[in-house]
C-alpha cells in the first residue's frame, strides 16, 4: 500500500491509503514475483501508485482459489447468489466518490462528471435480478422423448478489462459472470488500476466467499496472456483494442479453445439530415465526443451532415464544443468541482492524437475548431473539428480516442450510407432525421450492432444487448444475453 495525498474535490489534500496489491482468494497479497509498475497522474504528469504486477505465478494461485470456490458458488440458489450483488451495489453506491477520486488521478476523469460507481450499482441490481432469470428449454416434439436444455456456468472465468470506464467495464463482466454460479479472475488495465482495487475490497465487505472474485493488476504482455492461454479457465472476456482481442483470440486457439467474448473498438458514424433539429443534433453530436474526453468505444467520431445545412452544424458544433471546455485559469485539475473536462489519460495516448493534428495539416483539411495541445502541463487536447477530411485518411479510418470529430458532407442517402458503413467497424451508427421511414431505412442499413434515431451515444441501457459487428466484437454484453454469454448450453434427451 502507499498513501499518498488526494485532493477532496475542495482543493485540501487528504491523505488516503491506496491499494496496490492483487486480491485473491478474499486476500490482498502482495505480487510473488517482487515488481510494481508506476500509475501516472496524466493532469500533473507525477507518480500516484507503485503497483504490483502479476505474473504467471500469480494467476496460478488465482486459477487455484476460483477452481476451489467454484462447487460451493455455483450450487447456490440463484437468490442466494443475488443477495451478495444486492451489498455490493449499496456499497458500490456509497463509495461513488472514492471511486471518483481514484479515477481523477490516474485517468484525469473530473469528479464533477463521475458517477459509474452510481451506474454500476443499478447494473448489479439489474443482475441480481437476473439470477433467477437463466433458464433452459423442454420439447415435446420427438415421439417417446421429453428432452431438456440447461444452462450452466463454465467454471473458472477470466475478465480483462480497459482503462477508459475501469468500474462500469469491470461490473459489465463480473456481474453476469458470478450471477451465472462462475468464478472469476479479472485483470484490469495497467494504466488505470486504482478503482478495481476498491472494488475488491467492497467485494470483500459485502461478504462474498473466498476465491469467486479475484482481481490481478498487470500488464498484457504478462497476466493478461497467461490469462488467455491458461488451460483451466474456460472462458474470458476482453474489452479493448482490436490488436490485444485479437492476440486474446490467438491465445484461446492455442491453449484449450475457451470461449472469447470480445468488445473491441469503434469509428461510429452519425449521419444528419437536412430536416434534422440542428441545435440537438450538433449538442448530442458534441456530447458524444467529449465523453470521458473522446476516449470512448462508442463516440460519433464521423458525423456526416448534408449540404444544405453544414455550414449551420459546423458553426453550432464549434460553439458547443468550446462552451464545454476545460478550466485553464484553475489549472484543469479533475479533482475540482468546476472542472468539465480531463486531459486524455496517457502521454501515449497524447502524442498519439497531436500526429492525427500533424497529417491532418500536412494534408491541408480546414480544422474548424482546436488542432492543438490545450496549455501547458497535463495531456489535455483542444475539442477539435476537422473538416472534409479524406474518406481514405488514417483520421477517418483509426479510432483517434481523443475530442475529435470528422466533420463531412454528403448530398444522397444512398452515398452516405457507404461511406458511413466503409470501416471495419461496427460498434454504433446514429441518424438525426424527423422521416420516420427514412430513419428505418438508415438503421435497418447501418453495419452496426448498435443504432441511435434522433440519439447518438453513450445512449444505451442495462436490458438491451450491446455489442459489435465486423472487427468491433464478438458476442454482447449487457440485457439476458450477457448471461447467457456465461454459461455453456446442455442438452439432456430422456426417453420415455
Ligand atoms: P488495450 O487493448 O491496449 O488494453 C485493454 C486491456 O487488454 C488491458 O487490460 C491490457 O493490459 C490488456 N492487454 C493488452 N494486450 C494484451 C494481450 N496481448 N493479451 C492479453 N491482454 C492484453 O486497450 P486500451 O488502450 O486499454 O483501451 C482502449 C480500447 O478499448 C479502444 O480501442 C476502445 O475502443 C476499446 N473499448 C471498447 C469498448 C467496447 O465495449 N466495445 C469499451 C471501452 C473501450
Amino acid at each position: 500500500m502507499v498513501a499518498n495525498g488526494i485532493s477532496n474535490g475542495d482543493g485540501k489534500s487528504v491523505p488516503r491509503e491506496i491499494e496496490t496489491r492483487l486480491f485473491i482468494n478474499n486476500e490482498f497479497v502482495k505480487a510473488q514475483k517482487e515488481g510494481t509498475f508506476e500509475v501516472i497522474n496524466p493532469a500533473t504528469e507525477e507518480i500516484t501508485a507503485h503497483v504490483q504486477e502479476a505474473t504467471n505465478a500469480d494467476v496460478e494461485l488465482a486459477v487455484a482459489a476460483a477452481e476451489a470456490a467454484f462447487p460451493a458458488w455455483s450450487e447456490l440458489g440463484g437468490f442466494q447468489r443475488a443477495a451478495y450483488f444486492y451489498k455490493l451495489a449499496d456499497l458500490f453506491e456509497q463509495h461513488n466518490d472514492q471511486l471518483a477520486l481514484l479515477e481523477a488521478v490516474s485517468m484525469g476523469r473530473p469528479v464533477s462528471t463521475y458517477t459509474e460507481g452510481l451506474a454500476s450499482a443499478r447494473f448489479l441490481r439489474y443482475m441480481a435480478g437476473k439470477a433467477t432469470d437463466i433458464q433452459g428449454e423442454s420439447s415435446l416434439q420427438t415421439a417417446g422423448f421429453v428432452n431438456i436444455t440447461l444452462r450452466q456456468p463454465y467454471g473458472v472465468c477470466a475478465a480483462i478489462t480497459p482503462w477508459n470506464a475501469p468500474v462500469t467495464m469491470m461490473t459489465f463482466k463480473m456481474g453476469p459472470a458470478v450471477i451465472a454460479g462462475n468464478t472469476l479472475i479479472a485483470k484490469s488495465s495497467e494504466k488505470a488500476p486504482l478503482t478495481s482495487l476498491l472494488i475488491a475490497k467492497l467485494v470483500k465487505e459485502a461478504g462474498f466467499p473466498p476465491g469467486v472474485i479475484n482481481i490481478l493488476n498487470g500488464h498484457g504482455a504478462l497476466c493478461g496472456a497467461a490469462l488467455s492461454a491458461h488451460p483451466r479457465i474456460r472462458k474470458i472476456s476482453f474489452t479493448g483494442s482490436v490488436r490485444a482481442g485479437k492476440a486474446i483470440l490467438e491465445a484461446a486457439a492455442k491453449s484449450n479453445l475457451k470461449k472469447v467474448t470480445l468488445e473491441l473498438g469503434g469509428k461510429s458514424p452519425l449521419i444528419i439530415f437536412e430536416d434534422a433539429d440542428v441545435v440537438s443534433a450538433a449538442e448530442a453530436a458534441a456530447k458524444s465526443i467529449l465523453l470521458n474526453s473522446g476516449q470512448a468505444c462508442i463516440a460519433s467520431s464521423r458525423v456526416y451532415v448534408h449540404e444544405s445545412i453544414a455550414d449551420t452544424i459546423g458553426k453550432e458544433l464549434v460553439r458547443v464544443l468550446k462552451s464545454q471546455g476545460s478550466n485553464p485559469q484553475e489549472g484543469n485539475d479533475p479533482l475540482l468541482p468546476t472542472t468539465r473536462r480531463g486531459p486524455q489519460a496517457t502521454e501515449g495516448q497524447f502524442t498519439s492524437i497531436l500526429g492525427y493534428f500533424s497529417e491532418a495539416k500536412e494534408a491541408g483539411y480546414e480544422i474548424l475548431c482546436g488542432g492543438k495541445q490545450e496549455g501547458r502541463k497535463g495531456f489535455f487536447i483542444e475539442p477539435t473539428v476537422i473538416f472534409k477530411a479524406d474518406e481514405q485518411s488514417r483520421v477517418m479510418k483509426e479510432e483517434v480516442f481523443g475530442p475529435v470529430i470528422c466533420l463531412s458532407v454528403f448530398t444522397d442517402e444512398k452515398e452516405v450510407l457507404k461511406r458511413a458503413n466503409d470501416s471495419e467497424y461496427g460498434l454504433y451508427a446514429s441518424v438525426y432525421t424527423h422521416d420516420i421511414k427514412r430513419a428505418l431505412r438508415v438503421a435497418k442499413t447501418f453495419e452496426a450492432g448498435n443504432v441511435g434515431v434522433n440519439v447518438t451515444s453513450p445512449m444505451m441501457t442495462h436490458d438491451m444487448p450491446f455489442g459489435g459487428w465486423k472487427q468491433s466484437g464478438i458476442g454482447q454484453e449487457l440485457g439476458v444475453y450477457s448471461v447467457r454469454e456465461w454459461t455453456e448450453l446442455k442438452t439432456i434427451y430422456m426417453a420415455l
